[in-house]
Parts: C-alpha cells; sequence; structure tokens
C-alpha cells in the first residue's frame, strides 16, 4: 500500500506521510501491539469503555512525518533518549510501585528533551505545532533552548505494560486546574503542563535541560519515582487498589473552589492549545462532582 499524502505535523510540507514510531524502535518500540483507544460513547454512559482496531501494528508508529523530518531529527535525537530507556529498563523491573530509582550519569540531556517534545509532535495531533509555536524552533534546531515561562515538562518511570497518550487534555486536583499532555511507553512516562509547575513529587522536571549546550560533554542525574498506571487519563497514578476501590487520588475539591468560569477557561485552553477547537471527544479529569459541573463539557 504506497504511502498516504498529507501535510507533515512539523514541518508542514505536503507530502508522503511515513511511519513515526514514538517512541523509537530501538526503545522497545518493536513488538506487536493492539491499539486501543477510549470509545466515544464513554462520555454518554459515563463509564470508560474501550474498542480495538482488531489487527495487530508492529510497534506503535503514527502516519504524522515526512521523511525529511523523521530521518533528521530521529537520528539526531533518538539516540541519546535510546540509552537512557535502556539504563531505566536495565533495573526497573527490581523497583516496586511508587517506589524511587535514580539513574546517574546521564550523557546528552537537551538531545533527550528534544527527542520528548519530538514524540509529542505525534502524540498530539497534527494542529499541535501549529498553536504551539515554539515547539517547531524548538525541534528544527538543535542549538534553540526556548522554552516559554509557563511550560513544564517532566519524566517519571513506569513498569507498566501498557502504553498511555492523552494528547492535550484539562485535568482538575485539589491544587487547582491544569491543562496537560502524557505519553507513556514502558519504562518511561513524560508529561507536559501548559500552565507552570505542577506540584507533585512524583513527577521528575526535565525543562531545566534547555539550559545545556547541545554538545554538552558532562553528565546529569536523574531521580525517577515509578508511578502505577492503571487508567487512561493523564497523571492518574493511583494504584490498581485505588482504582478498584473507587478511591480517587485526591479528595473532591470543595464545590466552592472552582467557578463555573474557571472551568470554562481550562476547556478553552485546552481546546485551544490542541488546536483542535472543534473536537467534542475531549478528555477531561476529575472528581465526578467537578466533572459535571463543567459547563455543557463543550
Ligand atoms: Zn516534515
Amino acid at each position: 500500500m504506497p504511502a498516504p499524502e498529507g501535510h507533515c505535523w512539523l514541518c508542514n510540507r505536503y507530502g508522503k506521510l511515513t511511519r513515526e514510531h514514538i517512541p523509537p524502535e530501538s526503545a522497545f518500540n518493536d513488538c506487536p501491539l493492539l491499539l486501543m483507544k477510549v470509545d466515544e460513547r464513554s462520555s454518554k454512559t459515563g463509564l470508560l469503555e474501550w474498542t480495538s482496531s482488531q489487527d495487530f501494528q508492529r510497534g506503535l508508529y503514527f502516519r504524522s512525518l515526512c521523511q525529511g523530518c523523521n530521518n533528521r531529527y530521529g537520528s539526531k535525537y533518538g539516540g541519546a533518549y535510546v540509552d537512557l530507556v535502556r539504563r531505566i529498563a536495565e533495573r526497573i523491573g527490581d523497583i516496586r510501585e511508587c517506589h524511587r530509582t535514580s539513574i546517574l550519569g546521564i550523557k546528552r540531556p537537551l538531545a533527550i528533551l528534544k527527542q520528548v517534545m519530538l514524540q509529542f509532535v505525534t502524540a498530539n495531533g497534527p494542529n499541535f505545532v501549529r498553536t504551539n509555536e515554539w515547539v517547531a524552533p524548538f525541534i528544527r534546531n538543535r542549538l534553540n533552548t526556548a522554552i516559554p515561562r509557563d511550560i513544564a515538562i517532566y519524566v517519571f518511570a513506569s513498569n507498566a505494560r501498557t502504553s498511555r497518550n492523552s494528547g492535550v487534555s484539562a485535568h482538575i486536583d485539589t491544587k487547582g486546574t491544569h491543562v496537560v499532555s502524557e505519553f507513556t511507553f514502558w519504562p518511561l512516562g513524560t508529561v507536559i503542563s501548559f500552565q507552570g509547575e505542577l506540584t507533585d513529587d512524583r513527577l521528575t522536571p526535565i525543562h531545566q535541560w534547555a539550559q545545556y549546550p547541545f554538545d554538552f560533554s558532562g553528565l546529569v542525574d536523574l531521580h525517577l519515582c515509578v508511578n502505577p498506571i492503571n487508567t487512561a487519563y493523564p497523571v492518574d497514578f493511583r494504584t490498581e487498589s485505588q482504582v478498584k476501590s473507587g478511591a480517587t487520588s485526591q479528595e473532591e475539591p470543595s464545590t466552592g473552589l472552582f467557578r463555573e468560569e474557571d472551568l470554562r477557561d481550562m476547556t478553552e485552553k485546552a481546546a485551544k492549545i490542541s488546536g483542535e477547537e472543534e473536537k467534542e471527544s475531549w478528555i477531561y479529569s476529575g472528581h465526578p462532582s467537578t466533572f459535571r459541573r463543567i459547563p455543557g463539557k463543550r
């Protein structure tokens, strides 16, 4: 079957779209996968239901990038990312959920950060680069280190054998409303916050790696929490027993905490950042009583 044509999600040139593997194939992304997505009916029934494509594909990939972008940036940034992932993989089997591990002496931190963003280009859909103007220059120029002040980027370790790809999503907890995006694939999870720092010590910030020169010859250390993944919701790190018992990871936000306009702002911001204002199948997560108050849920 010939490759489909379209606009490259990164450079916007029209042409053949190639298979962009996220993460790179050599980061354990070369096995048969059954892709599942949240059923559209879930928002009506209130229960999270899944549908599968019925077809296995070899590795997680999307037809997102032109050949030029696929080859160029994968070879520049992918190697440093794969080295990190392999080091986490070597030891994660021995570490229990919610415990921590340290990976010392990591090479090329800025290349890893750029690979994380390259993966979000594909994970967040065809309009993400258009609506987040800093992303393309950051990836396309290896020397560019300009990340806006309200962007925060995090990593964590994961022992879950499933991947989680939220897209740009709105999320509510006791600390406020957040617009986040998570892409997780064993053994590393990655998160972007679009509204400043998240105060969750299970997430390790890496946006400060933009301070290192691209050809930095020194080493950095990374301290990671092994976070459970048992739902489709971004930054939901409840254990299996907490999910089963219906416990929420946070207490119910007091009903006076969020005004309707805060919730409306949050949903509008999420739609704008994703570039998919017309999309109706949003992921919102939060306590059900707050969730019900989101105006019209768009
Ligand atoms: Zn391209």
